[in-house]
């Protein structure tokens, strides 16, 4: 069996007194699309720095391919590491057109002029800047700037990438467009990736498994359903999208997400607010057992102040209770204020 194309034991990194990461393993598999969820300040990037070799580790070890690239006794250099990293900003090289700019990976690799050049096209006009190709940087908008710096990185070839935000300054379209490239291709080439990123959506959409990290720790590992499900604390919930807890007749606590709840039904409550989406409504409703956020298909069917009917369709036991936990959750349960039910205003994810 061919080794992890990455596999981290027990890393801790530190700046002077700060502890970024604490004890962290993980391993992605080949092939396969780890997607580091956590708000800003998690240790997103410091992870993907160590496995890159930009920060040497406090403790533990980075094993890549079955080569130990971080250890106690060695550590490889960044450019001896044969992974791609993909950042938040571009350089892009002033004498350069988009083109060749795009082409130059291919051409490293040996492959012949026209073949890079023609591939380096399909890119550039799936990042819809196709028309762009003979143009240098000067003559180019921000906004496409950065399009060709995704079309370069797209454009190289390696066994493992890491891309740390690389969505962050893109509008929705432009980064729907290019999560879609980057799965085709991670497909096509087999290649392994680690994607950080602090939007649950894009997150949830596109890894085959999600660790979520809080306060430079990992607090749970598993497929896009199972820690969107299954959280193991209110926190992950958070995390990975909208919820509520309702505090039950025997005190227990019950995670529901927007859309497992239903207008209509054999509970009572009456509607608090009401955000209309777009494609659904957001209802914030009143209940004796708090206040939940229900999501439905369509304009909204009620107005504030309303006494309506609800259902619960499913919910999920919350295991941890405000006290217990991890160092991890406690840091970010006295450091961040946990609201009962998300900011609404916030559809998904975390916020930075
Ligand atoms: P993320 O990528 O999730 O936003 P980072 O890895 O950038 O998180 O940061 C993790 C922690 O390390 C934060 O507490 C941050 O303030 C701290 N940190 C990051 N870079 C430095 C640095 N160069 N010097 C000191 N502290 C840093």
């Amino acid at each position: 069996m061919p080794a992890d194309p990455l596999e981290i034991r027990g890393l801790t990194v530190a700046y002077g007194e700060v502890t970024a990461l604490a004890e962290v393993d993980l391993n992605v598999a080949p092939g396969e699309v780890l997607a580091l969820l956590g708000p800003s300040g998690s240790g997103k990037s410091t992870l993907l720095h160590t496995v890159a070799g930009f920060h040497p580790p406090r403790a533990g070890e980075v094993w890549l391919n079955g080569r130990c690239v971080s250890c106690a006794t060695s550590s490889v250099p960044p450019e001896r590491r044969e992974l791609a990293m993909v950042f938040q900003n571009y350089a892009l090289w002033p004498h350069l057109t988009a083109l060749d700019t795009v082409s130059y990976p291919a051409r490293r690799r040996g492959e012949k002029r026209a073949h890079a050049r023609a591939q380096a096209q399909r890119i550039l006009e799936r990042l819809n800047i196709g028309h762009l190709a003979e143009r240098h940087p000067a003559e180019l908008s921000g906004g496409e700037q950065q399009r060709v710096g995704l079309a370069r990185a797209l454009a190289r070839e390696a066994s493992l990438y890491l891309f740390d935000e690389p969505t962050a300054h893109l509008d929705t379209h432009v980064r729907g467009v290019f999560l879609e490239e980057l799965v085709t291709r991670q497909r096509d080439t087999g290649a392994a990736a680690v994607y950080a990123a602090h939007d649950a959506e894009e997150s949830l959409g596109l890894a085959d498994r999600v660790a979520l990290l809080a306060a430079g720790r990992v607090i749970q590992v598993g497929t896009p359903q199972q820690v969107y499900d299954e959280p193991v604390s209110q926190l992950a919930a958070q995390l990975t999208g909208p919820s509520s807890v309702l505090t039950t007749t025997d005190g227990g606590e019950l995670l529901v997400r927007p859309e497992w709840a239903r207008l209509g039904g054999d509970r009572s409550a009456r509607i608090g607010d009401v955000f209309f989406r777009g494609p659904h409504s957001d209802y914030l409703l009143d209940t004796t057992q708090g206040r939940v956020l229900l999501r439905e298909p369509g304009p909204p069917r009620q107005r504030r102040g309303d006494e309506v009917t609800w259902s619960l369709r499913h919910s999920w036991p919350l295991r941890v209770r405000p006290g217990s936990g991890s160092d991890a959750e406690q840091r970010c349960r006295t450091g961040v204020k946990v609201p009962v039910v998300d900011d609404p205003h916030v559809p998904h994810g975390v916020g930075t």
